[in-house]
């Protein structure tokens, strides 16, 4: 019997739980499968497809020094895998689970069909510290913390493959205003994870909210974990071998935030994982009904994604993002509160956007932290991130704003961030009066009955339980103060 490895978002062969299953059981034919539907999606892009397309080869290349070829379809999976099993017969099919978007979902119930039909035994391994059929959080931080420990999966020393015809990558290539590609492949993330610990990191609590010193100091594990060119467990426990050292090189306080946001990671994916639905409807049921749609050419929505709004910070970081593929943490918090509360975009139109900015695509972090951002949970304190006090804190001497708008660069530092005040364009929206009108929505949400019953629902689904990895980001400090607020019945929402 052939045993097909199907390569997704896990582009590796280190701790690789399916090719280890499938190299012990027989012959193996690692496969990866180009989606041409997938790669049309509104969330899929051009810059996401370079990064994987490095990723698979570099994957390649270390198939091939195991002794056998990946082999390359463009097409439907489940044709790709029946013209497979038509042309070797007897099939088995090993995995990683994936919690990706609707589409993939729908992909792999078709293929679970398919595998049931013709008798094909499909094996699907965790992928990451997330839990399929988990019904609540009680007990998921345990689950979490038991897989990372586990130790790695043993890569094989050698494969034995078959005569299939090896195929070759599209190439896909379309402008889409990149122009600088984050290296892909395990040694790229392996070398951030070095670079990192030998001294990067030294800056990582302090630098990580400026886009400036985020660029260095934040590890940019991100595309890697997404694609999985390194397995969360590699990344957890290189971040806990360094916390166990006697002589650390970076204060542990940092290692100890990393460690922190690989259990968001799969926190947050746990969500999506749970409840798919969650990228097209809103977790709170009021959230929901007070949507309202926005068009996709909106001219409002295509400022703030082109980074033509005329407030200098926030359209930098657009630049900078559509320039790059990433945005710090913070800043990606901000730019998705603008085109939510002061902007009045729905989210769903803003987080398609982002979404095929972002090389880190991942589907499972992307849309929780997109409602999270946009009051739509119902059980986080809405942070209306005032996009001018960021420029000032984050970029005081405005030269992250010169170096990305440059029709703002001649004026002095402290009228980069309010051209408006020289004599400048004025934006398109006036950020306190917008703020303020965000209130009167967040508050006229929250006045409705049952609301409450409806966020404890949420909560007992989706809300944190996990003391031991306890936020440590000064937001998330003065977040957790809003809610406590909150709880005690005081209206909370917190401007930054
Ligand atoms: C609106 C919005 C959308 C986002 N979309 C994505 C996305 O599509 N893909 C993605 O990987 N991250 C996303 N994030 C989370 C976070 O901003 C990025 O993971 C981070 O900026 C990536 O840079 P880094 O690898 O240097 O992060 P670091 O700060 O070095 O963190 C290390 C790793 O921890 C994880 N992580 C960090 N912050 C978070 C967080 N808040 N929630 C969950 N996991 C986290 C990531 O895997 C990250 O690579 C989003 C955040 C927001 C506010």
């Amino acid at each position: 019997m052939l045993h097909i490895v199907w390569f997704k978002r896990d582009l590796r062969v280190a701790d690789h739980a399916p090719l280890a299953e499938a190299a012990a059981a027989g012959p193996v034919l690692p496969l990866y499968v180009a989606e041409p539907d997938y790669w049309r999606l509104s969330d899929a892009s051009p810059r996401q497809w370079a990064f994987t397309r490095g990723a698979v080869q570099d994957l390649a290349a270390r198939l091939a020094a195991m002794g056998t070829s990946l082999v390359v379809r463009v097409g439907d999976v489940v044709e790709v895998l029946e013209a497979l099993r038509q042309r070797h017969g007897a099939l088995a099919l090993h995995s990683h689970e994936e919690t990706g978007n609707l589409w993939t979902f729908a992909r792999d119930r078709r293929v679970a069909a398919w595998a049931r039909a013709h008798g094909v035994a499909w094996s699907e391994h965790a992928q990451f510290g997330v839990r399929r059929r988990m019904r609540d959080r009680d007990h998921w931080a345990r689950f979490f913390a038991r897989r990372m420990e586990a130790p790695m999966i043993a890569t094989p020393a050698r494969l034995h493959g078959t005569d299939e015809p090896v195929g070759r990558l599209p190439e896909w290539a379309r402008e889409d205003g990149l122009t600088s590609l984050q290296p892909p492949g395990r040694a790229a993330a392996l070398d951030l994870l070095d670079s990192f610990f030998a001294g990067r990191g030294a800056d990582y609590r302090r630098g990580m909210s400026s886009p400036i010193s985020g660029e260095r100091a934040c590890s940019r594990l991100s595309p890697h974990l997404a694609m999985g060119s390194l397995s969360m467990r590699e990344a957890v426990q290189r971040v806990a071998a360094e916390l166990a050292r006697a002589d650390p090189v970076i204060a542990r306080g940092n290692a100890q935030s990393l460690l922190s946001r690989l259990h968001w990671h799969c926190h947050f994916i746990q969500k999506l994982e749970s409840e798919p639905e969650l990228e097209r409807r809103a977790a709170h049921s009021a959230a929901e009904a007070a949507r309202r749609s926005t068009a996709p050419d909106d001219p409002r929505l295509l400022a703030w994604a082109q980074g033509r709004t005329g407030l200098p910070f926030l359209d930098a970081c657009m630049r900078s993002l559509i320039a790059t593929g990433w945005l710090n943490f913070r800043m990606r918090a901000m730019v998705q509160a603008v085109a939510s509360y002061h902007l009045a975009l729905d989210w769903q139109a803003s987080g398609t956007r982002l979404a095929r900015l972002f090389i880190d695509y991942e589907p499972g972090i992307h849309w929780p932290q997109v409602q999270m951002q946009s009051g739509a949970t119902g059980i986080n304190t809405p942070r209306i991130y005032n996009p001018i006090k960021q420029g000032l804190d984050q970029d005081p001497d405005a030269v992250f704003i010169a170096r990305w708008v440059p029709e703002v660069a001649s004026l002095a530092p402290p009228m980069r961030h309010m051209p408006w005040l020289a004599g400048g364009a004025v934006p398109i929206v006036e950020v306190a009066e917008a703020a303020r009108a965000a209130k009167l929505r967040i508050s006229a949400m929250r006045a409705e009955p049952g609301f409450q019953v409806a966020a404890r629902g949420v909560f007992e689904r989706h809300g944190s339980r996990a003391r031991t990895f306890g936020n440590d980001h000064p937001v998330e400090t003065r977040a957790r103060a809003a809610q406590k607020a909150a709880k005690a019945g005081r209206q909370a929402v917190l401007d930054l």
